[in-house]
């Protein structure tokens, strides 16, 4: 199978650089470094910490509230959602705290998992919030699936688009402007930094480079899906959501976002229960538990990015003071790249794939810079260190 040359479609630099503070490196898309070797997330983080007068924010946010909230009986807020502790979170603080009437709105996993499916059924029954479910249709989702995983080295991509485009639709048929989402995962966790100091995001610009990989829905056309076939994954017009003035809010700039912390609320709230054992790849139990799929999205990072599902959690939690770098550094190499063994045949089956198909697509993801074949095993060039040893292995 033809290489994908990982390097140059994602711009990655060469040499292979650490973040001072936190376990992310330079080889993630977007992220920057300062002259001191700190990556823009950890800079933001502390600027957070430190200059953001949260008390402000607040006000801030209800006086966006007081512009949107209705009377009537209708909807006032979209809250999109997939059932775990973060939108749960806001739509449970949206409804109860501040008296909005929030409609939750979720966007099927490609398959449940038995916990993900519980956890959402715990946030409308036991967090009394209204939802809708948007689930695509099975063979063109599995289609898709498979397509991206061969395209663009992501299985996830058709959950992506719907997650972003479906509440839009949702906004629009139902006739509600306002719609709240968590965190801005582009400010946040390292990206593009343009829009940190606002609280909004545009749903014309940046949709495709942000979110989707420079792979919109519409250019599947040329891969041979239908335009039938596209219509669950597609944004409304943008002369419907012009028309209802709708307004994309990040629920991160107004409340200082802690993911531990709206974990411990959703316990509390709205009968969300972690996983009883930690997700391959990381240590952790309560995120982004609801996708038997999502196990390869990480999988896939850690080959193109050298960059795991470990190393993501790992860095959240040093920037929120929960743990050391060292800790981290311990963590990410233990667990960071662990091959998502668990539901492996559910992937190969759903995607109607054979095993050696499987790896041939993976190592034509291989970021070529990232990664060397010692006696015949595929291992990183490069290991994050907690200072104490050379970050060089091979
Ligand atoms: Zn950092």
């Amino acid at each position: 199978m033809e290489h994908k040359n990982t390097k140059q479609r994602y711009n990655l630099p060469d040499e292979v650089v650490f973040c001072k503070k936190c376990t992310i490196s330079n080889q993630r898309p977007r992220i920057t470094f300062d002259e001191n070797g700190i990556c823009s997330a950890c800079n933001f983080a502390e600027f957070k910490k430190n200059k953001i007068d949260w008390t402000e924010r607040e006000k801030e946010l209800m006086a966006l509230l007081d512009r949107f909230r209705r009377d009537d009986g209708r909807y006032d807020v979209v809250v999109p959602c997939s059932g775990g502790k973060d939108a749960a979170y806001i739509a449970h603080e949206l409804k109860h705290k501040y008296g909005m009437n929030p409609l939750t709105v979720t966007w099927a996993p490609h398959l449940y998992t038995d916990i993900g499916f519980q956890n959402l059924h715990n946030m409308i029954r036991v967090g009394d919030l209204a939802n809708i479910l948007g689930t695509p249709p099975g063979k063109t989702h599995k289609k898709l699936t498979k397509l991206f995983f061969e395209i663009l080295g992501d299985p996830f991509q058709p959950f992506i688009y719907g997650q972003a485009n479906f509440p839009l639709q949702v906004a629009v048929q139902h006739q509600i402007p306002l719609i709240m989402y968590g965190e801005n995962g582009e400010v946040e966790y390292g990206g593009d930094m343009k829009n940190a100091f606002k609280p909004t995001r545009d749903y014309k610009s940046d949709q495709k480079t942000h979110y989707f990989s420079g792979v919109g829905p519409e250019d599947l056309i040329k891969y041979g899906v239908s335009e039938k076939d596209l219509v669950p994954y597609m944004p409304p017009a943008d002369d419907a959501l012009d028309a209802l003035k709708t307004e994309i809010h990040f629920y991160g700039y107004y409340k200082k976002w802690v993911p531990q912390e709206n974990y411990y609320y959703c316990v509390e709230n709205t009968g969300f229960q972690a996983n009883p054992v930690r997700s391959e790849g990381t240590y952790s139990k309560y995120a982004s538990l609801d996708d038997k799929i999502d196990g390869f999205h990480y999988y896939l990072a850690h080959i193109k990015f050298g960059l795991g599902r470990c190393t993501s959690d790992t860095a959240h939690e040093i920037r929120d003071g929960h743990i050391t770098r060292e800790e981290g550094v311990a963590l990410v190499n233990k667990f960071d790249g662990e091959f998502p063994a668990k539901y492996f045949q559910t992937f190969l089956e759903y995607c109607d794939i054979t095993e050696e198909y499987f790896w041939e697509v993976i190592d034509s993801w291989r970021a070529e810079h990232l990664w060397t074949r010692v006696d015949g095993e595929w291992k990183l060039r490069h290991k994050i260190s907690d200072g104490k040893v050379s970050d060089q292995v091979a």
